[in-house]
Formats: C-alpha cells, structure tokens, sequence
C-alpha cells in the first residue's frame, strides 16, 4: 500500500528549516506611531529604519484629511474603481499627483506592489524584450514573471553593459516587437542612484519604453522631492512610466504611475490587480491628497532630510564605518559577516537605536549591513546620540 501523504507538514518543515539558518522573520511590534521617537517591543527607540522619510505619516495635517473623509465618505469604498468604488477623492488624488509631477496624467494603485504586478505583464508580452538591472526591487520581478516576454538582465547600474544588452537585442530573430526597460531610480540595499541620464538616452537609441520604479526616489530626490526624473532634469519623452509609491516618503499607502494620458487610459484598463482589487478607503485617498499638498507647500521637510543625512553620514564617517555607495537618505553602514550584523544590530537595540541588519541572502556574503534610512523630523540631539551607539558598538565588536 502506498504511503499516506501528509498534505500539510512541508509548511512546519520549510519554516524549520529557515528558523534553522536564522532566516526566519521575528516581527517586532511598534506600540504606537512610526515616528523618530518610538516604542519597539516595549523599549524606547530612536527609529533608524523606516520609510518615513519626512515623517508625514504624522502630519497633522495628513492625519486631519483622513479623519475628516471618514466621516464625510465612510471607512470603505464599496466596490473596486471601474465598477463603484470610484469616488471623488481618488479621481481628485489622480489630478493632484499628475500636477506635482508635472506629467500629463497618474493612476493610483493599491500599493507599489500592485502597481508593478499589474501594469509590467501588460506592457511586454511574447515577442517582446523586457531589459531589467539585475538589482531592481522583488515586485517588479514577480511583475516580469507574470510576463510572457523575453528577460535581460544588464550589471547594476552598468550603461555600458546595457548598451550591449540592447545591442545584442537587436539582432534577435524574429526582431522583437516592444522593449520594456526597467530599473529602481534609487535601489533599496545600498542606496545608490540609477544613471537615469545615461539609461534613458541608450533607451532612445533603441527605441525602447523606459519605466523606473522611483519608490525611494520620490518625496527625496529632485526639485521638491518630485523624484528620479525631476533630479536629471529628464521629461515624458526620456522615461515613458514614473512609478511609484505612497507608502514611503509620502507617509500612507498605495501605488501609483504617472505619463501620458495614453499611458493611463491603458493601465486602468488592462492592469489586472487595479481591475480585480478593492479601491483604496477614503482615508487613504484623502490622507495622500493631503500629503501631496504638504509636499508642495511645505519644502522644509525635504530640505531636512538631506540636512539630517549629510550630518549622519558625515558622523558615521568620521567614526571609521564605511557607508558604501550611498548617495541618498539611505545610509548602509558596512559591517561584514552576517553573524556580526546580526549582533551589531542588537547590541543597537540595546542602546536604544533601532536599525536591522541586512544579511546574505539579500546581499552578498561578506556586505552583511545594518540599514538606515534617515527621516527629517530626528533632532541633531537624536543624531548624535545615534553616532555615538554605532562608534560604542563598533568598537566593542572592534569594527573601528
Ligand atoms: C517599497 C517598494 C515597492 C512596493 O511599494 P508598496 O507601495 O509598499 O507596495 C516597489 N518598488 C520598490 C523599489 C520599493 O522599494
């Protein structure tokens, strides 16, 4: 007789087996607002590792626009946008974000997430070349993935192997119908920029759609913290899909993707995960318009966060640490092997400074990190205090 099959115990095993390699996720629960100042698992922390970059989760003004639509539009929206859950607040956040980024139209996704799952696979199909920088961020992966288009992958950030990608494109047979590139504008693990000028021009050449994923970007680089595009002074013409995400700098949630009018009449009505999922809560919608217009009004709060991180990075520095290729808010302190990563983190803890490491299999075996991410409303007290746990620990682990 054959074995009776246990349906149900791979879950049990698979999930040892990463507790096993220490890979498993142990959650930390934050008891109140994300805020420089926070409660991690009951301890008394400076926050070194959010995406709250401006902290406008905070915002009273934000915080107001998402009460106030609760109680004039409700906790939900009833239904997904194309059937009846399409209200004025998404239709007026659409036209509020297309002006801040000085395109001709935005469509607001669910998330960054369902932005990529749902329009990549509709931009490039069979017959088609989809070209991806071998760094970018796991959602648009899984959006390739869903994809039945042919997958490049150029060296990180590397224009010159990307031209020989494109080059080699071109001599394809049959010649493909559409290329798609795709690249984050500012990646996650090291901080580093995409050479968005030199991409965009070697698109041009051959004649491929250009669509940077400017989640980190936006909120913090370029004029007003408009993002990617703005900071290289590039338009519509050189980068074709400006997605991003209001679930970092602009404090809330939700996806969005900013272009042509073309563009947008086409991704609302081909992207399966705008057509098949929920609308956002008033709240939400509200709460981002609100954001959108802190941004515009208020340019202290970018101007802040690149205060804070010179001094930061500065302070890290002179302390003896390597901050890698960062050029952004997002300070990578180098430590080395994951073991000593994952104790640097906690010795921080103890000292009262959150930050988590970032271990192999993220990222390489000996560039095991502690990841932060600056925010602008961390005092120069709060930052000091911050410096000083990194040099005690570093040197406790002699690190510096
Ligand atoms: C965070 C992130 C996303 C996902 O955005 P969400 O709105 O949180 O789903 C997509 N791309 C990049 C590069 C990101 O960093």
């Amino acid at each position: 007789m054959m074995t009776k099959r246990d349906p149900v115990s791979f879950m049990e095993e698979e999930y040892r087996a990463l507790v096993e390699r220490e890979l498993d996720w142990k959650l930390r629960v934050l008891g109140g607002a994300s805020q420089p100042r926070c409660n991690v698992d009951g301890r008394d922390v400076l926050m070194l590792c959010s995406n709250n970059y401006l902290n406008l989760s905070n915002h009273p003004k934000v915080k107001d626009a998402a009460i106030t639509a609760i109680r004039s539009h409700g906790a939900g929206s009833g239904s997904v946008r194309p059937i009846a859950g399409n209200m004025d607040l998404h239709a007026e956040l659409e036209t509020r974000l297309a002006a801040f980024k000085r395109a001709e139209a935005s469509l607001v996704y669910q998330t960054g997430f369902a932005a990529n799952a749902g329009l990549i696979p509709q931009l490039a199909d069979s017959g088609d070349l989809i070209v991806s920088d071998e760094l970018n961020h796991g959602s648009i992966i899984d959006g390739v993935r869903l994809s039945k288009a042919d997958r490049a992958v150029y060296k990180h950030c590397d224009h010159a192997h990307l031209e020989e990608v494109l080059a080699n494109a071109e001599e394809h047979s049959p010649p493909y119908r559409r290329i798609l590139l795709i690249t984050d504008g500012v990646f996650s693990m090291d901080g580093d920029i995409a050479p968005l000028d030199h991409i965009s021009g070697i698109a041009a050449d051959h004649g491929a759609m250009v669509y940077v994923d400017d989640a980190h970007g936006e909120g913090v680089m370029g004029e007003g913290g408009r993002g990617i595009v703005s900071h290289f002074g590039l338009n519509r013409d050189d980068v074709h899909v400006e997605m991003g995400t209001f679930s970092k700098a602009f404090g809330v949630v939700g996806g969005h993707v900013s272009g042509s009018e073309s563009l947008v009449k086409f991704a609302l009505n081909k992207s399966r995960t705008w057509l098949l999922s929920g609308s956002h809560p008033p709240a939400v919608a509200a709460a981002c318009i609100a954001a959108v217009d802190v941004l515009e009004t208020e340019p202290q709060h970018v101007k802040n966060l690149w205060l804070n991180t010179d001094y930061f990075r500065r302070g890290i520095q002179n302390a003896g640490f390597d901050t890698g290729k960062s050029q952004t808010p997002i300070v990578p302190i180098m430590i080395g092997e994951s073991a000593a990563a994952k104790v640097f983190s906690r010795r921080l803890y103890d000292l009262g400074v959150f930050a988590l490491p970032i271990v192999h299999p993220m990222v390489s075996k000996d560039s095991a990190r502690i990841r932060t991410i600056m925010n602008a409303a961390l005092t120069r007290e709060e930052l000091d205090e911050a410096i000083l746990a990194f040099e005690k620990v570093g040197s406790e682990l002699k690190l510096v």
